[in-house]
């Protein structure tokens, strides 16, 4: 049956693939996005679609709908852009999570959180398992992402708890793909742009801290799983690749599969940047019957070809 589903942060690098997704299951679908890191161009292949709709709308105000599900993925991902305005991500995270759970229990709707494996901090333990508290600054360059999404999952597990209101929540380990913003500073978009325009590649500290990569259609495939799971399911779980790389094996690949020329030049390794993240996805394979296919070089192929199609003049 067509499903009624909003999509905050639906112009962005994950939401924009999750409408085109949702719309190609046959469900209606009302993005919202303020466009702070979001572009129309993600989202302009489909508004001749009837069952589309793109709203200009910042979530840190009210918004007022009915619908069946609610995905909340809206709040700047990358690092540079979380920190760009450190108060506007807090607000984003918590007053958006204020008013889109606020909005799910008045019209009785299904409400999913992107969180983050940011959760976890700076991880003590390896690989993280959803059990973990976490190690995180509170008062750190990166607090600003951190403790919003911790505390959005706070507000998640409380409207539950005292209001009844069906959550989900899901921990999303970093995903990459096409149509990440160029400019966006995150590894995988920065080290492909520097490889394909030949500049050197910028590894921050010794390039040995690690993270695990996932494909944004898997990530989206664990997403769309986990808002249809079973009711009493509300997660956390974990969503992710558990293929673990170190950031100078990345370099090293994504000049592989480039055919770059590009050296690598090291600059300050920014602080409280994570030292590891593997996600343990042991709970999403159990519950959500997922686990990722695409792996690292496939993936990053993909992602290539895609930064190759588009005008990287300017950047
Ligand atoms: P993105 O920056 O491409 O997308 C975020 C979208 O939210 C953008 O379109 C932006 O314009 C919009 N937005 C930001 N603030 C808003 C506001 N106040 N009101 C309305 N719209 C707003 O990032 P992404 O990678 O697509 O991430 C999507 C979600 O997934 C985020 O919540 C992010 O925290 C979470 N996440 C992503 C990753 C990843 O690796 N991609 C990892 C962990 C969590
Ligand atoms: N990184 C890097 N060079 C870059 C961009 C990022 O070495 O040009 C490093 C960064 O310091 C971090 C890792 O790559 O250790 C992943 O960074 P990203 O910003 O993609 O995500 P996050 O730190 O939030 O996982």
């Amino acid at each position: 049956m067509r499903k009624k589903i909003l999509v905050t942060g639906g112009a962005g690098f994950l939401g924009s693939h999750l409408c085109e997704r949702l719309l190609d299951e046959g469900n209606e679908v009302i993005c919202v996005d303020n466009f702070f890191t979001g572009q129309k161009q993600n989202v302009v292949h489909l508004l001749d679609n009837p069952y589309f709709e793109m709203v200009r709308h910042d979530i840190t105000m009210p918004f007022f709908i009915e619908v069946d599900q609610i995905y909340n993925l809206a709040c700047p991902a990358s690092p540079i852009h979380y920190q760009y305005n450190a108060i506007k991500t807090i607000k984003t995270s918590v007053m958006g999570a204020i008013n889109m759970l606020g909005l799910a229990k008045r019209i009785n709707a299904r409400i999913l959180q992107a969180s983050t494996s940011e959760v976890y901090g700076d991880p003590e333990i390896h690989p993280q398992t959803e059990s973990y508290w976490g190690h995180v600054n509170p008062i750190g360059i990166r607090a600003c992402y951190d403790e919003g999404k911790r505390c959005a999952e706070t507000l998640f597990v409380n409207y539950n708890r005292q209001n009844n209101v069906d959550i989900k929540i899901m921990r999303i380990f970093n995903t990459y793909g096409p149509r990440m913003h160029p400019n966006d500073g995150r590894v995988v978009s920065n080290f492909i742009v520097q490889a394909l325009k030949g500049r050197d590649i910028t590894l921050y500290g010794d390039g040995m801290q690690t993270r695990s990569f996932c494909y944004r259609d898997d990530l989206i495939d664990g997403m769309i799983k986990m808002m249809n799971s079973r009711t009493d399911f509300t997660g956390p779980v974990n969503v992710g690749n558990p293929n673990e790389f170190t950031i100078k094996e990345l370099a090293e690949l994504v000049i592989e599969l480039t055919n770059a020329k590009s050296g690598i030049v090291y600059e300050p390794l920014p602080s409280d940047d994570p030292m590891q993240r593997q996600p343990d996805i042991s709970l999403a394979k159990k519950e959500l019957n997922w686990e990722p296919k695409i792996q690292l070089r496939e993936g990053l192929l993909k992602t290539i070809n895609y930064f190759k199609s588009i005008d990287l003049t300017n950047i």
